[in-house]
């Protein structure tokens, strides 16, 4: 195990940990970003952004991109590692990875969310055999074929607007017939024929290699509908990455770290962007909660 020293480590590399680092570097800190997959996080699986100030319309695996490039301009030590075990008590923070051991007075938090699973022994079945919770990804490998998009929020129906314009039919399944979208949203997946099946939930995965069908039942009637689908892509909402912190801050019912301000319950530890409790969960309200994180940060290594 390798020992390093640095005035804030920060954990996670999505839009609100990039954030956090490049203010740092600005304020002259020697900082520590990890990021054990990808940068960007949940931008970098989002086929379009067009509502993050100054960039037009972006596909999200380019601003993640540019935003990880920005990271690297700016000198903040990038290590290719997740963290796998935190001690967050006393003035020194540790933070273990795998092959190392990194210290620091300041810790910022922003692990993000991963989308959340329905059904975990069917979807684990099918892993990459045609489950998927990325369609910007994945979507291409389903040209002109049936798939399915499981949720009713607006991942769902970016995600079955997208594949609308790549596979042969797009049916969009949810739990219930309230969508958490707008009328016009709506609308526009209709138009772009992707069909809509309410009230149904998924029930088996059918196929030898490769998905070929999708069993579903309506919650209502009890009706039992096969359908043809080789893709199967869920949207149903996200869970917040926060093992780590279980037991050491205060979590919500969900699982979201407590904090209004960006601050938590223990001194020099902050927290930013989807992981935490707040109203609105945004490129635009992440990268914000990254520069007020930073500051805070800065201002209490400076008073040490
Ligand atoms: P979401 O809004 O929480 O929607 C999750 C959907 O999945 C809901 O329709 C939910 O059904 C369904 N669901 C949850 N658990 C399920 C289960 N076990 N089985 C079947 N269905 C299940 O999540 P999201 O669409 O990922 O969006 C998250 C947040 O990001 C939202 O605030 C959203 O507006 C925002 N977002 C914004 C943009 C944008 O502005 N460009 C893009 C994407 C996301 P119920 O409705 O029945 O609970």
């Amino acid at each position: 195990m390798e020992n390093l020293k640095f005035d804030a480590i920060i954990i996670g590399g999505g839009p609100a940990g990039i954030t956090a680092g490049i203010y740092l570097r600005r304020a002259g800190k020697n900082v520590a970003l990890l990021e054990g997959e990808m940068f960007g996080g949940q931008v970098a699986t989002t086929s379009l952004v067009e509502n993050y100030p100054g960039v037009g319309a972006i596909d999200g695996a380019s601003l993640a991109l540019n935003m990880a490039a920005d990271l690297r301009k700016s000198g903040a030590t990038i290590i290719s590692e997740n963290a796998v075990k935190l001690s967050l008590d006393g003035e020194v923070k540790q933070v273990e990875t795998k092959n190392y051991i990194l210290t620091a007075k300041a810790i910022i938090l922003a692990m993000g969310v991963r989308p959340r699973q329905i059904n975990s022994t069917l979807e684990k079945k099918f892993a990459g055999r045609g489950v998927s919770y990325c369609a910007t990804c994945d979507g291409a490998l389903y040209r002109n074929k049936p798939v399915c998009v499981i949720g009713g929020g607006n991942s769902a129906f970016i995600d079955a607007k997208y594949l609308a314009g790549v596979a042969g039919s797009v049916t969009l399944v949810h739990r219930s017939e309230k969508y958490r979208v707008s009328d016009n949203v709506k609308t526009e997946a209709e138009k772009l024929g992707v069909k809509f099946l309410p009230n149904f939930c998924l029930t088996d995965l059918i196929g030898d290699n490769h998905l070929e069908k999708v069993l579903l039942k309506n919650v209502l009637t009890g009706e039992i509908k096969e359908i043809e689908a080789n893709g199967l892509f869920i949207a149903a909402g996200r869970v917040p990455n926060t093992e780590l912190v279980a037991g050491i801050l205060d979590l919500d019912d969900i699982g979201y770290i407590k904090s209004t301000d960006c601050k938590t319950s223990i001194d020099g530890v902050f927290v930013c962007g989807d992981i935490r409790t707040k109203e609105l969960r945004q490129i635009v309200t992440a990268t914000s909660d990254g520069a007020v994180c930073a500051t805070l940060a800065t201002m209490f290594l400076n008073k040490r």
